[in-house]
């Protein structure tokens, strides 16, 4: 059974709930839990993660760690790895967990998986799953040498709801940083938040072009007071900014009524509204993994029922 080190997260001066999925993965490998959690004036959560299953908690709290640094952070936690010496150390696949996790790898020359959604023991080692080619399969891996470094899919398990009593340990570490924190830019006030809309209606790469979310979904959106979400891809392409993007690397959204369009249901799309209230989705290919989260789903062209429904919207509303 492994030894398990957890780089905890923080944000916005809260504990994520991805740690507390890593901690699950963890207790359901059977061998030692400790964390790590880095930041300035982070008692309380470094004890909150203690007493919700992180086992002992390294705390390392720092005023150079209030703010996030791939050089500062990589620094500390590889103090916590040398001195717990853990045989698996789990991240979260977070933005700041893409950024540091390779950086320990190379840092102590270990394997590294990334976007893991399942760790388990075979034969004395460990097995990880993680998806491959836009989730069409599913891949297991094992990783060579130890420790081995694993980042987590969030929301691809559930989080650990225990309760066990753990206790925090100062981690007197200052951080190595060559970089300096200039400024936090977050998106202004009043911006496209999905995360309070009560509908949402999505598009996704069978929209075809950014014409057609004008043209064919917009319409929809208006005639229900939704307002408009999008798969990644269309996010990449330029179709529609950031803030639109539905999903792991986006917005996690629970309206009560989630309508995905011309979405194929990756996991990382999934994510991102497996929660919502009630979920209809329209894709022209009946086998399309969203219609496994959908509530009603149409196997049907979206530019022949989109038009359709929002005109039959506006019409019922008057
Ligand atoms: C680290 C990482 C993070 C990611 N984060 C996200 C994320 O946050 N959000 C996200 O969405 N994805 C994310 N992805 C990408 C994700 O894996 C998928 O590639 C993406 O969700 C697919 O988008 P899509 O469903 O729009 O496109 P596709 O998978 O190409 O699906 C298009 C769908 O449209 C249907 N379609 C086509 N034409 C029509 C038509 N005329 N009528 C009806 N249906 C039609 C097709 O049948 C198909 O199912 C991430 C991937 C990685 C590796």
């Amino acid at each position: 059974m492994p030894k398990t080190l957890i780089v905890g997260e923080i944000q916005g001066g809260s504990l994520r709930e991805s740690t507390l999925e890593l901690v699950a993965l963890a207790r359901g490998l059977g061998g030692d839990v400790v964390s790590v959690l880095l930041g300035s004036g982070i008692g309380g959560t470094a004890e909150e993660l203690s007493n919700k299953g992180g086992g002992k908690v390294l705390a390392a709290d720092h005023a150079g760690l209030e703010q996030y640094s791939a050089d500062g952070y990589a620094s500390v936690i590889r103090q916590a790895i040398e001195q717990e010496s853990p045989d698996l150390i789990l991240i979260g696949n977070t933005p700041s967990g893409w950024d540091v996790a390779p950086k320990l790898a190379a840092a102590l020359d270990a394997g590294i998986i990334t976007d893991v959604f399942k760790i388990e023991e075979a034969g004395g080692d460990l097995l990880f799953t993680r998806r491959l080619f836009n989730g069409k399969f599913d891949g297991q891996f094992r990783v060579a040498g130890t420790p081995k470094i694993a980042t987590v899919q969030p929301g691809a398990i559930n989080a650990y709801e225990g309760s066990d009593a753990g206790s925090v340990e100062a981690l007197s570490a200052a951080p190595e940083s060559r970089t300096k924190f200039l400024e936090l830019r977050t998106a202004a006030a009043g911006g496209h938040d999905l995360t309070k809309a009560e509908i949402i209606v999505s598009g996704g790469r069978g929209l075809g072009k950014p014409e057609n979310f004008e043209a064919v979904l917009k319409p929809l959106v208006e005639a229900l007071g939704a307002q408009m979400g999008a798969s990644r891809p269309v996010v990449d392409a330029g179709w529609l900014p950031h803030e639109y993007q539905v999903g792991s690397s986006g917005q996690v959204v629970q309206p009560k009524l989630y309508i995905a369009v011309g979405i194929s249901g990756a996991i990382q799309h999934l994510v991102g509204m497996k929660n919502s209230n009630f979920i209809i989705a329209i894709n022209k290919d009946p086998d399309a993994p969203i219609f496994e989260v959908a509530d009603m789903g149409a196997a049907v062209d979206l530019f022949e029922l989109v038009p359709a429904l929002a005109k039959a919207v506006a019409a019922a509303k008057g």
